[in-house]
């Protein structure tokens, strides 16, 4: 009955995930709750890590692109998966080093790294630094040479893709904060610029097209792209470019009319096209490595809320508030997001009516979904939103000082905590009077 097969509706007719009762959960561990299907964070992780071995033997990587959700727990599951990780932070990198995560194995992104995090990103031996303009690739090697080392780089390139996404989550177009240039010659020249230097070894190519993406179109068209500078930099500089790593952006299914394709087409696709390209330009097949964020973890995950306060204003709207909002989910206010739901107690209850799902905070923006179709909600119902693993907890504020909810993993019946709920003694630790 739901668009997300792992969720179940059980004999008290209450949602079920990965084999917990939700009204059960709530009761545990309080609300709002962030919980989240470790099966399905498993499966999708070994989709890709599947299909690289499948579909291009083995040469390459899935890295998780661990925005979507940095947690300790979650680069434990995809070190177990045999997945690397990119990180955009000095603190994504700390939390996936805490967990035990393999340095070798991890991409460290951004458009303006501190010297801090370059630092601290070449003394933990971090594998490759995704190099994004000149003042970096300058910065960096001047490290290196202090440090005595060598840091293997790739660079992020634009490559004028418009992957007809919302505006503000496409960044692969030249007006962007993110990259260098193709069509200008910039790419080229950054990577004759870096050859000549003693603290960095180019290795490889990288660019991101977007986010939210549900055509292999797209990811085929950036392969050519990226495969036919790989050409341009071999016989123009006499470089050979060894990995090729062309970014996420696979769509997920938030509402219906969101229609994913199977992960693991993309590799497929991605592979046909990079073989059949290096063999027509006579290049070396690449390592390829491909960033899914949003699509390992994205559906795995549920939000649990309370309902609060229900206010009807005849003929205008009926506001359903909840206990949490857009601290704990944002996507609504930043990007006008769309969210299916559900009352998790009577799961198998029809709709009845159209109403808005509001949250907690002081802003008449705070909502979770504009018109969601529910069985008349009262006080005390719990409210499940659906599809909230990635970029829900990962942007989570403390807004309004409300403390970040706790977060729990479910698998066979079982769940288990894996972070902690804020307490308010965590909201004033760092406040000084
Ligand atoms: C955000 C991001 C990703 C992941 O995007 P998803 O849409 O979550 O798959 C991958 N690579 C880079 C460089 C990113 O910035």
């Amino acid at each position: 009955m739901f668009r997300h097969d792992n969720l179940t509706v059980n004999d008290r007719n209450h949602l079920v995930i990965g084999g917990c009762d939700c009204v059960d959960l709530a009761a545990q561990y309080g609300t709002p709750l962030y919980v989240m299907d470790e099966d399905v964070i498993r499966s999708n992780a070994r989709a890709y890590k599947n299909a690289i071995d499948k579909y291009y033997g083995g040469n390459g990587m899935a890295l998780y692109a661990s925005k979507a959700l940095s947690v300790m727990y979650m680069y434990k599951i995809v070190a177990e998966e045999g997945l690397g990780v990119d990180v955009v932070s000095g603190g994504e990198l700390y939390t996936a080093l805490k967990a035990g995560f393999n340095p070798e194995n991890i991409y460290f992104h951004g458009n303006n790294k501190t010297t801090d995090e370059l630092n601290f990103a070449l003394d933990e031996g971090v594998g490759r630094i995704v190099v994004d303009n000149y003042d970096e690739l300058s910065e960096l090697n001047t490290l290196c040479i202090s440090k005595g080392k060598v840091a293997k780089i790739l660079f992020r390139i634009k490559p004028g893709i418009d992957a007809h996404t919302h505006e503000f989550i496409s960044t692969g177009q030249i007006d962007s904060k993110f990259g260098v240039t193709l069509e200008n010659g910039e790419a080229l020249d950054i990577i004759k610029t870096a050859s000549q230097m003693e603290g960095v070894e180019v290795v490889g190519v990288h660019c991101h097209i977007g986010s939210q993406i549900f055509e292999l179109a797209p990811f085929e068209e950036a392969a050519r792209v990226m495969l036919g500078f790989v050409a341009e930099v071999k016989s123009k500089l006499g470089i050979e470019i060894s990995e090729l790593n062309l970014g996420g952006g696979f769509g997920i299914r938030y509402v219906e009319g969101d229609a994913p394709i199977a992960y693991d087409s993309y590799i497929e696709a991605v592979s046909r096209v990079v073989k059949s390209i290096c063999e027509e330009k006579g290049l070396k097949l690449p390592r390829i490595l491909m960033e899914p964020g949003r699509s390992i973890v994205g559906d795995a995950g549920i939000t649990l809320y309370t309902i609060g306060m229900v206010k009807d204003i005849p003929g205008v709207r009926k506001y359903v508030s909840v206990d949490g909002g857009m601290a704990d989910n944002p996507r609504y206010i930043m990007y006008d997001a769309e969210y299916d739901g559900v009352l998790a107690n009577r799961a198998g209850d029809r709709p009845e009516e159209t109403v808005t799902l509001c949250g907690r905070c002081c802003e008449s923006g705070d909502i979770l979904i504009k018109n969601a179709h529910l069985p008349s909600a009262k006080k005390g119902d719990i409210m499940c939103i659906m599809s909230t693993g990635a970029y829900n907890y990962s942007m989570a504020s403390n807004y309004n000082r409300i403390p970040r909810p706790a977060l729990v993993m479910v698998s066979g019946g079982k769940s288990k905590l894996a972070v902690k709920r804020e307490t308010y003694e965590d909201i004033v630790r760092n406040d000084i009077i």
